[in-house]
């Protein structure tokens, strides 16, 4: 099942959805944060499960070449 990643046009939250071509046609896609109507689809954020998107490097908590800074 796809997921879909939002972004809500009032809070600013990015959230993700995964349901059906079919569900996403007819469904009213709110913010989870602020409940607001108005979300905004992140095109670049459409994934599929069981696969994993901008899983980079700069996502692990260490600091470049700085090793030591790794802990
Ligand atoms: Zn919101």
């Amino acid at each position: 099942m796809p997921i879909y990643e939002y972004r809500c046009k009032r809070c600013d939250h990015v959230f993700e959805k995964a349901m059906s071509m079919k569900e996403k046609s007819g469904a009213k896609i709110v913010c989870p944060e602020c409940s607001f109507e108005d979300v905004q689809q992140q095109l670049f954020g459409v994934n599929f499960s069981g696969k994993k998107t901008g899983d980079g490097k700069s996502s692990g908590g260490c600091c470049g070449d700085e090793a030591d800074c790794c802990g």
